[in-house]
């Protein structure tokens, strides 16, 4: 069945997400109305899906509602900001009914889980491309920045690393994973868990604080970079789940959990002095977190080996370009 754009988006995209009081105004007009909470700082993020490039193209449509949502409150959540609305703007080859009605769900079981509404976007024709923007907002002053890391603070990184990287090798079929292994796997990849109570937590105790998405050392440096410190990795506390545990050599050693994207974990640096705050303020919440590193004053990113080697990982993340 073949929708017209209007009929699409009356029927899964008008009503998605909570109803927010603070939304005067949602889908249906030329622009949405919101009404910012007092005292709060606008936080603001979007990011692209693309087909064949963010996500497998066989991907169930549930899971790619799921992650294009995931993926920017991931960007939130490493502002330690609250999400609150979203906008999505969708190319699609075609209006099929049941890719989207599948595509809705996901999205909208996480923006309910989370307290969003979706307050508008666009739709339009071509290859498949998902656009979402999300907003949220912060205390004035206390968003987690990139640049605010200091000599001496302590790195951690929340939940495991390098699963959905372990994932794609599965799908390569460089690594053969047996069912439990593969499914765990590929759940890591499609349905990333965004971090955002652990980064609301956060606000006020991190210095700085980064989403995982392109690779722990590659967004570690975005940290030192925009710090003007470095950083010394104790490379074998990097937290790591039984399955990739269970295939590591395989799948290529410490370089996994260091060089592959798409973990939505955090990474954040804390002052030793609010060590013993950051940990009780994640373990309240239940989300696990592991001291793995810590902010030099001299510049560049030191691997260490528990044998007091280097390990110099290859390559730096996933570019574009
Ligand atoms: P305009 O031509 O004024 O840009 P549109 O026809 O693109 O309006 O959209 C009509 C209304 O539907 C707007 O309120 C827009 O925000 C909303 N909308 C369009 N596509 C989507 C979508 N995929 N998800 C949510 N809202 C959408
Ligand atoms: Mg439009």
């Amino acid at each position: 069945m073949s929708l017209s754009e209007f009929e699409l988006i009356a029927q899964y995209f008008s009503q998605l997400g909570m109803l927010r009081d603070d939304v005067v105004l949602g889908v249906g007009d030329d622009a949405a109305l919101l009404s910012m909470p007092a005292g709060r700082e606008l936080v603001v993020t979007v990011d692209t899906l693309i087909a064949g490039v963010h996500f497998p193209r066989d991907t169930d449509p549930e899971s790619i509602g799921h992650k294009a949502l995931a993926v920017n409150l991931s960007d939130l959540a490493a502002m330690g900001a609250q999400p609150a609305w979203v906008t999505l703007a969708l190319t699609l080859p075609e209006a099929d009914a049941d890719w989207l009605a599948g595509f809705a769900r996901g999205f909208s079981a996480l923006a309910l889980e989370h307290g969003v509404q979706l307050i508008g976007g666009d739709t339009t024709r071509g290859p498949l491309s998902i656009t979402v923007q999300a907003m949220g907002h912060v205390t004035p002053g206390k968003a987690l920045r990139r640049s605010a890391a200091q000599a001496g603070d302590l790195i951690y990184v929340t939940g495991t690393l390098g699963d959905a990287g372990l994932a794609l090798l599965g799908l390569q079929e460089e690594v053969r994973l047996p069912l439990a292994d593969k499914t765990y796997a590929l759940q890591r990849l499609n349905r990333p868990v965004p971090r955002v109570d652990a980064g609301v937590a956060l606000t006020g105790i991190a210095h700085a604080a980064v989403d995982i998405s392109d690779g722990f050392a590659a967004d570690l440096g975005h940290i030192l970079a925009a710090s003007g410190v470095g950083a010394t990795v104790q490379v074998e506390r990097l937290p790591l789940s039984r399955p990739l545990l269970g295939h590591f050599a395989a799948a290529g050693g410490w370089v996994v959990p260091l060089a592959s994207g798409d973990d939505y974990e955090l990474c954040f640096t804390v002052p030793s002095s609010r060590q013993a705050q950051a940990e009780t303020a994640l373990a309240e919440l239940g989300v696990p977190c592991t001291w793995v590193g810590m902010i030099d004053a001299r510049p560049g990113l030191h691997c260490l080996l528990d044998d007091g080697s280097e390990f110099t990982p290859p390559g730096s993340g996933y570019r574009h370009f």
